[in-house]
């Protein structure tokens, strides 16, 4: 018997969201994010799907840099966490992803209105084009 607590799912590592494990329709499974629907791919058993989608919520976690501690030192654009104020629900909103550009000279991104950068991380490398691989 396995372990329950192996198939719990850590949260999203793209938008904070709660992960689930869905069943696929050729009889295996993946794990999806219930609010941005990023996923794995299919495996043929649940204990695979959360073990895999585990390991790179843990990779990429790691990656997140907390503002408070530091914050870019040049204006390329980063992948940022941010909250945003609601004003219908008057009450911030966790865990939007956004791409913006830190300007060190002004202490701010470069976004107006009510947003607060909790989180950033260096942009990935953009993929080859086609032909330009040698
Ligand atoms: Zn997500």
């Amino acid at each position: 018997m396995q372990k329950n607590s192996e198939y719990r799912l850590k949260r999203c590592p793209f938008c904070g969201g709660q992960a689930r494990i869905l069943s696929t329709w050729d009889g295996l499974y993946k794990a999806e994010c219930k609010c941005c629907t990023c996923g794995t791919a299919s495996y043929t058993t649940q204990i695979a799907v959360a073990r895999r989608w585990n390991q790179r919520a843990d990779s990429y976690l790691a990656k997140w840099i907390p503002c408070e501690e530091h914050l870019p030192e040049n204006e390329n654009p980063c992948l940022v966490i941010c909250r945003t104020w609601s004003m219908a629900e008057n009450a911030w909103k966790e865990g939007k992803l956004m791409i913006l550009r830190y300007l060190p000279k002004e202490h701010r991104w470069n976004i107006s209105g009510m947003t607060d950068v909790t989180h950033w991380m260096p942009m990935p490398e953009m993929p080859e084009k086609k032909g330009e691989i040698t």
